[in-house]
C-alpha cells in the first residue's frame, strides 16, 4: 500500500526536476544579461551615494546687510548655524538675516554630516564722517570750492566747552567714533577722515577722502557764541543756487533735516534748524550729499556738559543714525 503512494510523488517530482532544468537557452540569456545588471547596479549605487551625501542646494555668496535669504540643503531636519553671530543670524529653517559687514560662515549640519558656506555681507551704504577740526589748526588757505578765487582758512581752531573744558576737536571725534560703532551696528560701512586729534587734513582734502567711496557725508561740529544762553542744534546744507554743489542741495537738505530731527528727538536738545550755507570748503568740495550737524553749543553751560558726558554721546550717535536710516528709505 506504501508504495503504491510514494511512486506517483516520485514521478512528479522527476517531471518537476526536468521542466525546471529543460530550459538551458534560458538559464544562457539570463547569464548573458548579467554583465549588463552589475553595471546599472553599480551606477545605481553612486547616484545613491551622491544622494545621501548633505549638500546645499541654494545659496548666495553676497547678501546685504538688513536683508534675509533662505538657504537650503538636500536633507530635512538638519541644525543651521553661523561663525559669528554679531554678524548674522539663521532661523531653524534656514533664514539668514545679515545685520553686520563682513565674512561669516554658514553651516548645515546633521548627525556626523556637516556642510559650510562663506557669505560676504556687503554694506546698506557707505557713510562718510568728518569729525570737525584737528588739535592745531592749519591757519594756510585754499579754495572755498572748485575753480574759486575766493581763499578760506584750511582748518580753524574750533570752539572749547566753556564749562568741561572739552575742545571742539575733542567733542566731535569722540561722538564720531561712537557714530561710527554705532552705523556699522546697524550695517553700514563707515570712512572716517580722522580718528585721532594730531593729523593735519584741510576741509578740502576731507571732502575729497570722502568723495572717494562714500555716498553721503555728515560732517561733526559743536557751535560756540559770545551769549552763553544761545543753544540747540542746527544742520547747514548746500543751498539750490551754490555755484559747486547746488545740484546736490536737495539730496542734502533731505539728508540734512533727517539727521537734525532724530538727533533732537533722541536728545531733546533744540531743534534751531536748517541752515541753507554756500560759503563751507567741507561742503562745497563734496561730490556726495552732504550734512554739516552744529551738535549744540560749546558756550552754553548745560548743552556742554551735557554733550561732554559718555552715555549721552551714545544718544547723540543713536539720534544721528536713526536719521541716516531714515534718509535711506526716502
Ligand atoms: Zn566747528
Amino acid at each position: 500500500m506504501k508504495k503504491w503512494k510514494i511512486m506517483p510523488a516520485l514521478v512528479l517530482a522527476v517531471c518537476m526536476f526536468v521542466t525546471l532544468f529543460g530550459g538551458n537557452a534560458t538559464t544562457e540569456a539570463m547569464t548573458k544579461v548579467e554583465p549588463a545588471s552589475y553595471g546599472t547596479i553599480s551606477d545605481f549605487s553612486s547616484i545613491e551615494e551622491n544622494l545621501t551625501a548633505l549638500q546645499f542646494t541654494k545659496t548666495k555668496k553676497k547678501i546685504k546687510a538688513g536683508k534675509t535669504y533662505k538657504f537650503k540643503v538636500n536633507k530635512t531636519g538638519v541644525t543651521w548655524s553661523v561663525s559669528n553671530k554679531k554678524l548674522a543670524k539663521i532661523s531653524k529653517k534656514g533664514v539668514f538675516t545679515a545685520k553686520k559687514c563682513g565674512s561669516v560662515k554658514v553651516s548645515a549640519a546633521l548627525g556626523t554630516e556637516k556642510v559650510t558656506f562663506k557669505v560676504k555681507i556687503t554694506p546698506k551704504a557707505v557713510i562718510g564722517i568728518d569729525p570737525g577740526h584737528q588739535k592745531s589748526a592749519n591757519t594756510g588757505t585754499e579754495p572755498v570750492g572748485p575753480g574759486s578765487s575766493t581763499m578760506k582758512t584750511k582748518v580753524a581752531g574750533g570752539t572749547y566747552g566753556n564749562s568741561s573744558g572739552l575742545k571742539e576737536y575733542e567733542l566731535t571725534l569722540q561722538v564720531s567714533l561712537k557714530l561710527k560703532k554705532e552705523l556699522e551696528n546697524r550695517g553700514y560701512k563707515v570712512v572716517m577722515t580722522r580718528e585721532s586729534h594730531d593729523v593735519n587734513i584741510t576741509n578740502k582734502e576731507r571732502a575729497e577722502k570722502l568723495n572717494e567711496s562714500c555716498d553721503i557725508a555728515i560732517r561733526i561740529h559743536a557751535d560756540g557764541a559770545g551769549s552763553s544762553s544761545a543753544r540747540g542744534a542746527t544742520a547747514l546744507y548746500p543751498s539750490s543756487s551754490n555755484p559747486y554743489v547746488g545740484n546736490l542741495s536737495a539730496k542734502s537738505k533731505t539728508l540734512s533735516e533727517c539727521v537734525l530731527g532724530r538727533y533732537c528727538e533722541s536728545t531733546g536738545i533744540k531743534y534751531r534748524g536748517l541752515s541753507a550755507r554756500d560759503d563751507l570748503t567741507g561742503t562745497n568740495w563734496s561730490t556726495i550729499p552732504v550734512t554739516l550737524i552744529e551738535l549744540g553749543f560749546m558756550t552754553n553751560p548745560s548743552e556742554d556738559v551735557y554733550m561732554a558726558n559718555s552715555a549721552n554721546q551714545e544718544t547723540m550717535a543713536e539720534g544721528i543714525a536713526n536719521g541716516v536710516d531714515d534718509y535711506f528709505k526716502k
